[in-house]
């Protein structure tokens, strides 16, 4: 059975194109980018270029790009190296909607004695600028707001939140793991200090991420040891995982605009279909300011995970909740912020769609959705026949 993949926000495939350029440096240029021989050098001129390609993805200088692990330790880094740069501001704002990488170090700073703000959103899963405006004080050290939402794909208006922040002399980091490759970016004209971003959401492999620090941001390190990324991260680069990242930015750039019209139609038709189709569901989220790949939809009365382990039976690989929160019986924090009933928000899918998917998997699948959740109601004690 062939493998229909709709998880991409989990995590995407790796590009041929990327792969290609990442095999030569693990058996024939395995050198050190930090050593003196020239075979070192060729390394380091590898690196130089990836960091091009990400700065071009994203329009800004090369030497605002660091590379790290993950997505994770770039938000790590923001945030830890921010307040730390900072220390004597003990505010930090961010929203309750957040990716675990982001919530998770917030609240342990909490208990660490910062005062932490997590701003609501409404039904839709928008924000209340007001509300944030109203936030901001002179003991704020961070705003910390993401750009895409993971779960739901709701897109935040990032630039207007940043000049925002701006105008009041705070710095603004942006959790952009899930927007980067799906939205064109141009950080050459926005007010963003920080941003994050991940490889493997976009088509390079796993380990590898990036954070964009513009130029004049006080931020301290968070890795310490030797001297490598400029002495802002330290630890011997994956020298691979940074050149995936950089083609994976590059063939990114090149084709944005194509590939979200494509992914989207697909998107839109799937989504269309289930909610035609399927008794009792609806769309969670910003009709209108999505990602284009992402489509959250709530079954009530039935189980996500019960709906994952049919759709499983038919190669269908969609996700509950987000992956990070999967295994937990706990209802998604994210659909919970948004006022979702806790009837709908169990049950609920997201469907992320990427460049590599066709119209006949999304054919198939609109096939047996309305199999799957009438079969699921049936069994279940919830609904009256
Ligand atoms: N932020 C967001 C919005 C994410 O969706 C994820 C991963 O799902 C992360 C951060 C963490 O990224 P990584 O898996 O690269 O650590």
């Amino acid at each position: 059975m062939k493998t229909v993949y709709f998880d991409n926000n989990a995590t995407t495939k790796v590009a041929e194109e990327v792969l290609k350029e990442m095999k030569p440096l693990f058996c024939e240029l395995y050198g050190n980018p930090s050593s003196m021989h020239t075979f070192g050098g060729q390394i380091g001129r590898k690196i130089r270029r990836a960091r091009e390609q990400v700065a071009g993805l994203l329009s800004c200088d090369p030497s605002e790009i660091i590379f790290t692990s993950c997505g994770t330790e770039s938000d790590n880094t923001a945030i830890k190296g921010t307040l730390t740069a900072v220390p004597n501001k003990r505010k930090i704002i961010t929203t309750r909607v957040e990716h675990p990488a982001v919530l998770t170090v917030c609240k342990e700073l909490e208990n660490h004695g910062y005062t932490l703000v997590e701003l609501a959103v409404d039904k839709q899963g928008r924000l209340d600028m007001a509300e944030l405006e109203d936030q901001i004080d002179d003991d704020t050290a961070l705003v910390t707001i993401m750009y895409a939402n993971n779960e739901t794909g709701v897109v935040f208006p990032i630039d207007k939140i940043a000049e925002l922040v701006a105008n009041r002399g705070v710095v603004f980091h942006t959790d952009a793991v899930q927007a980067i490759g799906k939205i064109p970016l141009n950080l050459s004209k926005s007010n963003i200090d920080l941003l994050s971003l991940s490889g493997h959401k976009l088509h390079a492999p796993k380990g590898v991420g990036a954070l964009y620090v513009r130029k004049g941001t006080r931020l301290s390190p968070f890795m310490l040891g030797g001297h490598q990324e400029a002495g802002r991260r330290a630890g011997t680069e994956n020298v691979p995982g940074i050149v995936g990242l950089g083609k994976a930015c590059e063939l990114a750039a090149n084709n944005i605009e194509e590939e979200n019209e494509k992914v989207k139609y697909l998107r839109d038709k799937l989504e269309k279909v289930i909610l035609k189709k399927c008794p009792q569901c609806q769309l969670n989220g910003d009709k209108d300011n999505r990602l284009p790949n992402t489509t959250n939809i709530s079954f009530e009365y039935i189980e996500g995970e019960a709906i994952l382990l049919m759709l499983d039976k038919y190669g269908i690989c969609a996700s509950s909740g987000s992956a990070c929160t999967s295994g937990s019986l706990e209802p998604s924090h994210v659909l919970r912020a948004m006022g979702v009933p806790f009837t709908a928000a169990h049950g609920s899918i997201r469907f992320s769609l990427s460049r590599y998917n066709t119209e006949k998997e999304v054919d198939y699948t609109i096939e047996k959705m309305p199999e799957v959740v009438n079969r699921l109601r049936e069994l279940s004690p919830f609904v009256s026949t």
